[in-house]
């Protein structure tokens, strides 16, 4: 899908100018986040041969590395009767599908015990498993071998052969590993910072980066640096001390993926002493900064919500896109496309940061200034914004297909969600607050509603349109699922609305069409007919198809509209959700799966990333992969504040070494396989920001309520009978 979307707009749309998407370096490996095993090593042998691994997988070391703070470990047997393989697959994460070219395969090779360079264990690349090259011996391309040391090992790409594929770098997805013909007994070798490169590097001399800021958590440290404009700076590396004396290398970052690191220590009350450097291409490095002193200390419950608001929220700010001044899909990722939806979110995110000192008011209108406007200036479709757009240029991106060229009605209801609460935020009677209210005013007004109904006398909204494909995609929008906010605001809308009927003819729909809608989905007749009644893990639902659906039904459509005050004739949503994160949590402990991790405090069964990619996951056996997102029992905060905050703390305490990062809480974990996610995600962090403070001070809800449009959709879904 990813790779179609960039395809298929060179392909059907060639006269449109995209601006670049900047391109990754292309690694394999730098750095596992989990301590124990890399999920992305895989391990085959047979005996008498033997590779030692951890369900599969390479065993990660800590103690010897590269670039800190580790290392693969390849511990084997090598005997002529048998053999022993390891297949290194690309992290192929979402939007990091834009790469830099290559010429080099190149890796950092530790030899712990006697090994000759010629029984070094071959290697091959490839597309996939069964599209490999030929096996190279890389012990003929290494001058200076010796053991007990780090020595870089650079295979020129064209002396791989075997397919014409090859010859794009960026089709490199694996590089396997095998047991050399020649090799006989017990040998332990280290690799590290396995990456495709380009050999032609101009030589830049380094400049130390400067420290911004430096702050102590309760159990990390938050470091943030000047931005390079460098390009010659491969990473920073960050050094940690205990005594101002002694400094060790503890990690490396990415300066075009993030300006930030965080060190999670565990301990609270500690103090520590840290300084940076500048690695290049070429793995020199800079000299190292001045030491700064930073403590961990003690935090309360409040401070601990701050600090995950806080630190969520930037992924909003200091991570949006910057001629939009919107989300991105996902960080790292691609870096020129918003996604409307979760900017939407970001919006309220950003109202939150200004009103918690985060930001100040100033710079929020400054920030919102940028976003009206590019939003008055970008692709619409009858007043409806696209799912994804490329930030310098406004055009809508075909992320998701060539037939999602246009409208996405969805995501555009989550931005309006966002703009209206921004709208009443801005409640000052100064020119530059009047201004912008006027100016969201008329995008509201804009969005053709009613358009979206295909026919006059449709029963149904449609979830796209667009000019090239029209009807093409021809997705109804039936509820239960995150779709109501939809149906809310188009119910809402004073210039396009549709009848409020539309809500019990569409949403609450009880004809076959969408009878069969929800059976599909839900792979049961329970909740097919909008109302469940029925009980699950002892938790009666009004509402919801099968156990509720995934969490975020719970969450995108109540961030602003308050689930107290929606009521219909079958249930009050606060109520209703409160039950599926009920059915939820009930689930996570009751653990049919016996997936590691679930338990009382670890929990919240949500659409996220996972290890087999971006799933929307529910309380159900065959709807769960053991994988859990944080923002499924944070963003639940409301419904459940004192198993969130249990969620919360465990989170980070027991998890903060892999899970806690520049964002806050990564994406998603999953401990039975020993994986968590590289990324943060638009959609998951903001909900965590919103939906804490809705808890805390009701704030977002008060203000997207306040709106005399959502007022009116109030009383008129209530007043409609049967
Ligand atoms: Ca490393």
């Amino acid at each position: 899908m990813k790779i179609c979307g960039a395809f298929c707009i060179c392909l059907f749309f060639p006269f449109i100018q995209y601006a670049q998407e900047t391109e990754y370096n292309h690694v394999f490996f730098d750095n596992s986040l989990m301590e124990e095993s890399w999920f992305y090593g895989e391990t085959s042998y047979t005996s008498p041969s033997h590779i030692l691994n951890i369900q599969g997988r390479l065993p990660v070391n800590t103690d010897v590395a590269f670039t800190p703070g580790n290392s693969l470990h390849l511990n084997y047997r090598s005997a002529p009767e048998g053999t022993w393989k390891v297949n290194l697959k690309y992290p192929d994460w979402r939007g990091k599908d834009f790469l830099k070219e290559g010429d080099m395969l190149s890796f950092w090779l530790y030899v712990a015990n006697e090994t000759q360079k010629d029984n070094l264990p071959e290697i091959a690349i490839g597309l996939d498993e069964d599209k490999l090259s030929n096996f190279i011996q890389p012990g003929k391309y290494i001058s200076d071998y010796s053991e007990k040391k780090w020595m870089q090992v650079k295979l020129p790409l064209a002396e791989f052969t075997g397919s014409e594929a090859l010859a794009n770098s960026n089709n490199i997805k694996i590089i396997s590993v095998k047991q050399s013909p020649n090799d006989v007994g017990k040998n332990e070798i280290l690799i590290d910072q396995v990456e495709i490169i380009n050999e032609e590097k101009p030589y830049v001399e380094l400049q130390t980066t400067k420290i911004r800021s430096a702050e102590g958590f309760e159990r990390h440290v938050d470091l943030s640096w000047e931005l390079e404009a460098s390009p010659a700076t491969r990473y920073v590396k960050i050094y940690r001390s205990h005594d101002n004396k002694n400094f060790t290398g503890i990690g490396v970052q990415s300066p075009d993926e993030f300006s930030r690191y965080v060190d999670y220590t565990g301990v609270p009350g500690k103090t520590y002493y840290y300084k940076l450097s500048s690695v290049g291409y070429d793995y020199t490095e800079s000299p190292l900064t001045e030491s700064t002193q930073v403590s961990t200390r003690e935090m309360s419950d409040e401070e601990l919500l701050d600090m995950v608001q806080e630190a969520s929220f930037r992924y909003y700010w200091e991570g949006a896109e910057v001629n939009s001044g919107l989300a991105l899909e996902n960080i790292p990722g691609r870096r020129n496309m918003i996604a409307t939806g979760a900017s939407g979110f970001g919006i309220m995110a950003l109202i939150v940061g200004a009103e918690r000192g985060f930001i100040t008011k100033d710079e929020f209108i400054t920030r919102m200034e940028k976003i009206v406007r590019f939003v008055e200036n970008g692709d619409r479709f009858h007043g409806a914004l696209p799912h994804f757009m490329d930030g310098p240029t406004g055009k809508v991106e075909a992320f998701f297909g060539k037939y999602d060229d246009g409208a996405d009605l969805v995501e555009t209801s989550f931005f309006m969600q966002g703009l209206l609460a921004a709208e009443q935020y801005l409640s000052e009677d100064d020119p530059e607050e009047n201004n912008l209210r006027n100016r969201i005013s008329v995008i509201w007004k804009e969005v053709e509603w009613d358009w979206f109904k295909q026919h006059e006398d449709s029963p149904y909204l449609y979830w796209h349109w667009s000019p090239e494909h029209e009807w093409h995609i021809n997705h109804k929008l039936i509820g239960w699922n995150e779709t109501m906010i939809t149906y809310f605001l188009a119910i809402a809308s004073p210039t396009h609305g549709i009848s409020p009927e539309m809500y019990y003819s569409g949403w609450a729909s009880q004809d076959t069409i969408a009878k069969n809608y929800r059976s599909n989905w839900g792979q049961t007749s329970e909740g097919s007919m909008y109302a469940n009644d029925t009980s699950y893990f002892g938790v009666p639902l009004e509402v919801g198809v099968g156990v509720g659906g995934p969490l975020f039904f719970t969450h995108y459509s109540f961030l602003g509209l308050d689930p107290m005050e929606m009521e219909d004739k079958y249930t009050n949503y606060f109520d209703t959700n409160k039950s599926i994160v009920s059915i939820n949590y009930r689930y996570s402990l009751e653990n049919p799966g016996n997936y590691e991790g679930y338990g009382k405090n670890s929990w919240g069964l949500t659409a996220s990333d996972g290890p087999w990619g971006y799933k929307a996951r529910e309380a159900k056996p065959e709807m769960d992969d053991g994988t859990i997102a944080p923002t499924g029992a944070i963003a639940s905060f409301p419904y459940t504040p004192e198993k969130s905050m249990d969620a919360l703390k465990h989170f980070y305490r027991e998890y903060g070494s892999f899970l806690w990062g520049e964002y806050g809480f990564r994406d998603a974990f999953n401990l039975s396989e020993d994986w968590t996610a590289n990324i943060f995600m638009g959609l998951n962090q903001a909900p965590m920001v919103v939906m804490i403070e809705n808890h805390r001070s009701g704030l977002i809800w008060d203000l997207f309520m306040k709106n005399e449009n959502v007022q009116e959709a109030l009383k008129e879904i209530k007043k409609i009978e049967d």
